[in-house]
């Protein structure tokens, strides 16, 4: 019964009939689906896996704090971290040296999804054709600056961040008091 059916259809040409009909249905409706890219841009989704930028707090610190987990969950080691200890904060780190090599990207968001701080965000940045690779490894500058241009509205920096640079700035101000010697 089955190959009876399959007879019948490549008798008739169904196939390339069905496939006529779908050309002609279109072609018909006169519909435009050709985007006149660049002229016209599409409208991208909210949740588009762009280039991924750095972010700020909204006193324009950055919030990376160079702990390099990022650079642990990438897939393609396409991220690189030198981090170094703040001189105005003991203990407080920032990332001295971070690049970012576009080329070995494969944009999953790991890196976003691993950051302890919402440092990294992925932007709808797609437009990165050029015919020098050495201009797609960025370093945090030019994350940074992406990411205020994709991320104008930023997040307030967390009170106990700001607390904490208070106390160290007071503390480098005052001296400790002096131990006597022989006090119990
Ligand atoms: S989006 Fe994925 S591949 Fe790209 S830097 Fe982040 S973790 Fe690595
Ligand atoms: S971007 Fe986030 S995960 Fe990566 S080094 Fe900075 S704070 Fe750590």
């Amino acid at each position: 019964m089955k190959n009876g059916m399959n007879l019948i259809k490549t008798v008739f040409f169904s196939e390339i009939l069905k496939g006529l009909y779908l050309t002609f249905k279109h072609l018909l409706a006169q519909r435009v689906i050709t985007e006149q890219y660049p002229r016209e841009k599409r409208v991208l989704p909210d949740g588009y896996r762009g280039v991924i930028v750095h972010l700020r707090y909204d006193d324009n610190t950055e919030k990376c704090v160079g702990c390099a987990l990022c650079e642990a969950a990438c897939p393609s080691h396409c991220i690189t971290v030198e981090s170094a200890e703040r001189e105005d904060i003991p203990q407080k780190r920032y990332a001295k040296r971070y690049i970012l090599d576009v080329t070995k990207c494969v944009f999953c968001g790991f890196c976003v999804q691993a950051c302890p701080v919402d440092a990294l965000a992925s932007s709808k940045e797609y437009e990165m054709a050029t015919t020098d690779k050495r201009d797609l490894i960025m370093d945090k500058e030019a994350m940074l600056k992406l990411g205020d241009q994709y991320f104008p509205v930023r997040a307030k920096r967390p009170k106990h961040s700001q607390d904490r640079y208070d106390f160290f700035k007071t503390m480098k101000q005052t001296e400790f008091p002096t131990v006597k010697k022989g006090a119990a």
